[in-house]
């Protein structure tokens, strides 16, 4: 059995930076999540599916050959042999993301995925759901989060156009896995740390 670091917390929390930077430092595989879930609502966003209808999602991913993989100690993935990184911060993407997550089929098939990360590897994976439903047995459970004001300045300080108040008030209140703070989790408040002091303190517990 492998370790599993589980880093879930709300858009532009800092979550990101100190997963990747934990992972680094552990030389364990770093596990981006939501960039799986951008990645299907690209595949749907440019096949023309409308991503509300969770038919014809299913029906496109029952046709698409979703590979996941590990390169340079990072996740990746490909959708019939395309890599969709380029364009995962899409404008499209962000603001269809949320409603792609919804839908349990799409979390059926990347629980899985993630979870077989962990077979093969040690990981620090980033999410919304990762302590809560993805890994729940998992002892090393932490939530990142922020003031809305700091969030607002991180994400524009990326350069993106990303309404992250909308994709907050769905990920929090949609029926399948939303983001909720495992009740044995550890909560950092980013707001006034570093990312390598949020990584320091991380750090810190999992020596205990
Ligand atoms: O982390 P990021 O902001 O890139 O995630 C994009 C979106 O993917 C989130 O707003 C959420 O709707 C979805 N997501 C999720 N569960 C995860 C990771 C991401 O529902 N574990």
């Amino acid at each position: 059995p492998h370790i599993v670091i589980a880093i879930d917390g709300p858009a532009a929390s800092g979550k990101s930076s100190v997963a990747r930077a934990l992972a680094r430092k552990l030389r364990y595989v770093y596990v981006n999540t939501g960039a799986m879930y951008r990645a299907v609502t690209w595949l749907a966003v440019d096949k023309g599916v409308p991503v509300v209808d969770a038919g014809r999602v299913q029906q496109l991913l029952h046709f698409t050959k979703v590979e996941c993989g590990v390169e340079d100690g990072q996740s990746t993935i490909l959708l019939d042999d395309v890599d969709p990184t380029p364009h995962l911060v899409d404008e499209a993407v962000n603001a269809n993301v949320s409603a792609i997550a919804t839908l349990p089929d799409v979390r059926r098939l990347l629980t899985e995925k993630q979870r077989a990360f962990a077979y093969d590897y040690d990981v620090v994976m980033e999410g919304r759901d990762i302590g809560s439903a993805v890994f729940p047995e998992t002892p090393y459970k932490f939530y990142v989060d922020a003031s809305p004001e700091i969030r607002a300045l991180r994400r524009a300080r990326q350069g993106l156009q990303d309404s992250i108040a909308a994709r907050d008030k769905v990920d929090s209140s949609r029926r399948t896995s939303p983001l909720v703070i495992a009740e044995d989790a550890h909560v950092i408040d980013s707001s006034n740390l570093t990312v390598e002091g949020v990584v320091g303190e991380i750090f810190g517990r999992l020596k205990q």
